[in-house]
């Protein structure tokens, strides 16, 4: 078999002659940052492919995520998941928020909306969930909790993008919503993200936020950071746009040839939440349950022996980070679902470069492991 590594991901990127007639007209106008042509064009084309009204673009999603929080002037006690990529939770510690993490719902692997509402305290001010893995939170729930609460929802939607949900873009719910750009996520521009926020005050604020505070030449009105996206990044963005589609499309074959053939597999179970929502096929995690051959971290050995980078998002669980391991008082026997769910999780590769032969190497190593506990348990 051939043996090229084969990535849990890999950027999905357009014919380079295609760039450089984007990089001819930056050559050609000199504009390289401060929120110019394609950064405005790119904001534009955004807002038109989401379905929503005010995006702000960002150099990346961790400077989004920590704006959005001043934008909101959240403070005191912010209840989050413990199930994320840590920059969810660096966003608050840089705003000097103190992270309260509750458990997650087994099913969706999102926040779950009574453990939310058993964490509030008088400092609490916003919920900041996440939808892991592009499947929606229980959006519903969180809206009434923070209606009756008078709590803020930031919602990072670092997965979401290309996400629907009841009807409009998973990047559009909650006071502000924010999703990325990076290189491994479903559509890149290298590094970015933006925050979809809700009205064009809002929009104005960050703006000024994400450059300094700079309202005018001499006007400054918060401490603000840089956190603008340049126009080669924008530039591309606004390209990679013409493929999204298409990148998607790929990406939703794969997973249903994984699907189709892991319905065979015993002890490796799937999501199963059945909600109806469009996917954006962004990773493809599966449960090694206890009744596979091997533990979940022997399989991720098996898998890496033979060049096939598998990934356990999300492990370890950020509460398991030294630096949040006091931010948060918990039990041992608190978080069980996040802990769970942490212990079994692996997630396939999945992009749209992957070739057929790769998938099926993939399945073949997860299958073939299974067989020899048949041939066990026959004996
Ligand atoms: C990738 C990711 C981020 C950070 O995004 P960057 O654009 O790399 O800063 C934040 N939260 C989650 C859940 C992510 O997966």
């Amino acid at each position: 078999m051939n043996n090229k590594p084969i990535y849990v991901t890999q950027p999905a990127l357009p014919p380079l002659d295609e760039f450089i007639p984007y990089l001819q007209q930056i050559w050609d106008n000199k504009i390289l940052t401060n929120c110019g042509p394609f950064h405005q064009q790119f904001e534009q084309a955004l807002a038109d492919y989401l379905g929503v009204k005010y995006v702000c673009l960002f150099a990346n999603a961790t400077l989004a995520l920590v704006t959005a929080l001043q934008a909101l002037r959240i403070s005191g006690e912010v209840i989050t998941t413990p199930y994320s990529f840590v920059a969810t939770a660096h966003s608050l510690k840089w705003n000097g928020i103190k992270p309260v993490f509750v458990d997650i719902d087994a099913k969706t692997c999102n926040l779950d909306p009574a453990a939310i509402e058993a964490a509030i305290t008088p400092q609490t001010t916003a919920i900041m969930p996440v939808h892991v893995y592009g499947t929606p939170c229980d959006t519903e729930a969180i809206r009434k909790i923070a209606e009756n609460y008078n709590l803020k929802v930031i919602y990072d939607a670092a997965h979401a993008f290309g996400c629907r949900y009841n009807n409009q873009s998973l990047c559009a719910f909650g006071d502000i919503s924010v999703v990325s750009f990076h290189a491994t996520k479903v559509f890149n521009t290298f590094e970015g993200g933006a925050i979809i926020c809700q009205d064009a005050k809002t929009k104005a604020h960050i703006d000024h936020l994400k450059n300094f505070g700079f309202v005018d030449e001499t006007t400054v009105v918060a401490a603000g950071i840089n956190g603008k996206m340049s126009e080669v990044n924008a530039a591309f963005g606004l390209l990679q746009l013409k493929y999204i589609d298409s990148c998607i499309e790929k990406r939703k074959q794969i997973s249903q040839y994984y699907r189709d053939n892991i319905k065979f597999i015993r002890g490796i179970s799937l999501p199963d939440h059945q909600l109806p929502f469009t996917s954006n096929y962004s990773y493809f995690p599966v449960f090694v349950e206890a009744d596979y051959a091997l533990s979940r971290d022997e399989l991720y050995e098996k898998f890496r022996e033979q060049n096939v980078m598998v990934r356990r998002y999300f492990y370890p669980l950020i509460t398991a980070f030294p630096m949040y391991r006091t931010a948060h008082t918990h039990r041992d026997d608190e978080l069980p679902n996040a802990r769970y769910i942490s212990s079994r999780v692996l997630c396939l590769p999945l992009h749209p470069n992957l070739e057929q032969e790769e998938v099926e190497k993939v399945m073949a190593i997860l299958s073939g492991f299974s067989k020899i506990q048949q041939t066990q348990k026959a004996l």
